[in-house]
């Protein structure tokens, strides 16, 4: 079988170009006799590949020097935990933006660890957007904003950054790398790798250093930013391999231009898919325009029973994975940076011809 276009919101595609280098190297790395896979990590050469990728994701995202990366486990979600255990003083207090599944479950988890309150949300909406500046209402004298940026089961993103003295912790697990973003105006970045960066079983944290070392007493020693800070995420056994994939994105991205030239990418296959949307009346955009994402795309006929033969027919062309998440229904496309422009070509061509063989 040829390489399909997988659409997947993750894990999903890795560039072709990373997945040929892995292979060349995956038995035998640089000659070293062994793969990365086997090698120890506190071997010289795998020193030299996780050195290599935090400064090549720090070269990529223009990471100021005032913020530490971390090659973390556990996925975005275990950061619901950390985020409070880490961030949130005993008689603190947090405010977290609700725009979808991902930001909620963050809520739930912290409320675990203290007072939290909602800044806003818009579940009344069924998520189809984020909450608007002037909707967040901010309380006095709180540790931290929780937003998630880019919300991938509703393919919405959002198109501002709040305005607010507290540090803003924000998931970026699906948008991260897809475009410039300014580190510097975020106290804490999280993000699973297997959206747009690697395989599953690497969390990338950007935290600014001022944050490190306030995490409370009780927090697992694993899932305290400090101790992963000072042991150079090598305080246990890092997912080496997911490392090392993610290096290679790293490179391959720089390769292509860096994160400006992504973001022309991804919004021109963004743009492709949704000026078809906007200039149709088969399928339903439920994103409000001002909040769509540039990487997860959401669309449905509006018959659930169209859509299921929509996601069959496609599968049968090789364009798999365009189900919608369980809780939305329809058809999601998503498509990172691993998406080559052709495969969203061939996604509007197939989206017109199953329009014009099934009539509602
Ligand atoms: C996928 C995803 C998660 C969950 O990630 P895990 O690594 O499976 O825990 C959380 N937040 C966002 C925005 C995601 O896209």
């Amino acid at each position: 079988m040829e390489r399909v276009y997988n659409f997947s919101a993750g894990p999903s595609m890795l560039p072709e170009e990373v997945l040929k280098k892995a292979a060349i190297e995956m038995s035998n790395y640089e000659g070293c006799g062994m793969s990365v896979m086997e090698m120890s990590h506190r071997s010289a050469v795998y020193e030299k590949i996780i050195n290599d990728a935090e400064k090549l994701l720090r070269e990529v995202m223009s990471i100021p020097d005032n913020y530490k990366v971390l090659f973390l486990q556990g996925g975005a979600s275990t950061q619901f935990a950390a985020v409070p255990l880490n961030l949130l003083s005993e008689r603190g207090k947090a405010d977290y933006i609700l725009s979808g599944q991902f930001s909620s479950k963050a809520y739930q988890e912290a409320q675990k660890y203290g007072d939290v309150a909602v800044a806003a949300n818009t579940t009344d909406i069924n998520f189809s957007a984020v909450p608007s500046e002037d909707n967040l209402t901010f309380r006095e004298g709180i540790d931290y904003v929780h937003m998630c940026f880019n919300n991938t089961i509703y393919g919405t993103k959002f198109p501002y950054i709040p305005k607010t003295s507290a540090p803003i912790v924000a998931d970026m697990s699906s948008c991260i790398l897809s475009e410039p973003i300014d580190v510097s105006k975020f106290g804490v970045i999280y993000a699973g790798a297997q959206k747009n960066m690697s395989a599953a079983g690497l969390t990338v944290v950007i935290i600014r250093e001022d944050l490190l070392g306030k995490a409370r007493a009780c927090t697992p020693t694993m899932l305290n930013y400090k101790v992963m800070a000072d042991n150079g995420s090598m305080y246990n056994t890092p997912p080496t391999y997911c490392i090392y994939i993610a290096k290679l994105v790293y490179e391959w991205i720089l390769s292509l231009g860096g994160l400006q030239k992504m973001q022309e990418r991804n919004a021109r296959k963004a743009a492709l898919l949704y000026d078809y949307l906007d200039g149709q009346n088969y399928y339903i955009a439920p994103v409000e325009k001002s909040s769509r994402s540039m990487m997860n795309v959401t669309f449905l006929t509006g018959n659930p029973d169209l859509d299921k033969q929509f996601v069959a027919q496609a599968t049968g062309r090789g364009l798999v994975n365009l189900k919608g998440h369980r809780s939305v229904g329809g058809m999601r496309a998503s498509i990172y940076n691993a998406m080559p422009y052709e495969g969203v070509e061939k996604l509007v061509a197939f989206m017109k011809e199953f329009a014009a063989k099934n009539p509602k």
